[in-house]
């Protein structure tokens, strides 16, 4: 391993007495941003006014953050663009690919997968009519529902419930073996896993940047598209700084080269510039050895919970080729448990109905911080400190 992951948490800013488990949902703060972002603010914006469009570079962040992104996701350089929230960025890959299938109406998905993504699927078919289907079967029946019906197999390659890991590489070839397209939100793997998109033959990937990336709350998804679609592929929401000539204003739309369509209006500059200095902790991180990390502290933190918790019921797969970089345990009362970890400073969430779950971020999470979570939890559920009427009422944001 050549990679340092102790100075990869000297990179971070976490709050004493915390152990975050929960840098999934989102990353915490990496050191150099408040301090890029103060520039960014006072001496950029504050300075130099609307000439930071051009004299900072901020027209051109999307484009140079995406390639960045674009290495740890393992696109080819020059296909990656950031922009939006990741639900529109799942709409314009829908859109865009339902198109490259001409004649076929279905888009196949998991009932595992994120709720946003199945919603978008929905709305856009409404849109474009009544043929138009959003099929969802369980995440193991993927694989032998794909048939030549499919348009568009669109899957989240990492479970954000139980950390469910799916082969992109496989169901991507069935799907073009049966003629169809395949989409793969990476929102819990970009940063988390090691990801093929480019070998695995992706059609579109997108992907959040605010959970394992760090960007902060917000901060802008990106969309990868191949290159063999990248000047065909027509964008369904034809902004203006997705067209070839965005400052000829014309009126009327013609597509920008490549990637550069998949834009649609203003760049948020000041989320792209956090992120932009969020992306320096990935200096030096070889992406295999954050996956060999990733097992290792998974594979210990299985072990101590189940030593010690045998009423929490794993969720995750045991099996590495399965398991993405988040562990997650059923228990009637979970949410009550995790309220009363949060409260003992171990950082984890909740996902209806039942699951508890912890992301394991190996840049900045380390095995002390694995067993003294587990530690914890062993305390919460052999004394039922749990079980106390504040750790039972709901927060909005769970
Ligand atoms: C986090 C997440 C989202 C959230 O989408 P936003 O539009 O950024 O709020 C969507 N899909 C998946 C799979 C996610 O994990």
């Amino acid at each position: 391993m050549t990679t340092d992951f102790s100075r990869a948490r000297a990179l971070f800013d976490l709050p004493d007495g915390v152990i975050y488990l929960d840098g999934n949902s989102l990353g915490p703060l990496p050191r150099g941003v408040a301090e890029r972002l103060a520039r960014t603010v006072t001496d950029e914006w504050g300075q130099m006014l609307i000439t930071g469009w051009n004299r900072a570079g901020w027209m051109d962040l999307p484009r140079r953050v995406g390639d960045r992104i674009a290495r740890l996701i393992g696109a080819e350089a020059g296909h990656v663009v950031m922009g939006d929230t990741l639900s529109i960025k799942v709409y314009q890959a829908l859109a865009s690919a339902l198109e490259l299938a001409p004649g076929r109406r279905v888009i196949l998905s998991d009932t595992g997968n994120f709720p946003s993504d199945l919603y978008m699927a929905e709305g856009l078919c409404k849109t474009l009519g009544p043929d138009y289907r959003l099929v969802t079967v369980a995440p193991h029946e993927v694989e032998g529902a794909i048939d030549d019906s499919v348009a568009v197999l669109m899957l989240t390659e990492v479970d954000y419930r139980t950390g469910r890991r799916h082969d992109l590489t496989a169901l991507t070839a069935k799907a073009h073996a049966a003629g169809a397209l395949a989409i793969w939100d990476l929102a819990h793997s970009a940063g988390a896993t090691d990801v093929h998109v480019a070998e695995g033959g992706a059609d579109f990937a997108v992907g959040c940047s605010y959970k394992y990336l760090n960007s902060g709350p917000g901060g802008p998804a990106f969309i990868y598209v191949a290159p063999r679609h990248a000047d065909t592929a027509r964008p369904a929401l034809s902004g203006w700084l997705g067209h070839e000539a965005p400052f000829a204003f014309d009126i009327d739309y013609r597509p920008g080269q490549g990637i550069e369509r998949m834009r649609v209006g203003t760049p948020p500059v000041l989320q792209l510039v956090a992120l932009d200095a969020a992306l320096d902790v990935w200096d030096g991180v070889e992406i295999a050895d954050l996956r060999a990390r990733s097992l290792e502290l998974t594979d210990a933190f299985i072990a101590a919970v189940e030593a010690g918790c045998p009423d929490l019921e794993l969720a995750t797969p045991r099996g590495h080729a399965e398991r993405g970089s988040q562990v997650s345990f059923r228990h009637p009362e979970g949410y009550a448990i995790m309220q009363a970890l949060i409260a003992r400073g171990v950082i984890g969430d909740f996902r209806a109905p039942d699951i508890i779950r912890f992301g394991i971020t190996p840049l900045f999470i380390g095995h002390d911080d694995i067993v003294q979570a587990a530690a914890i939890l062993t305390e919460i559920l052999r004394g039922r400190a749990w079980d106390r009427p504040e750790y039972k009422t709901r927060a909005k944001v769970t």
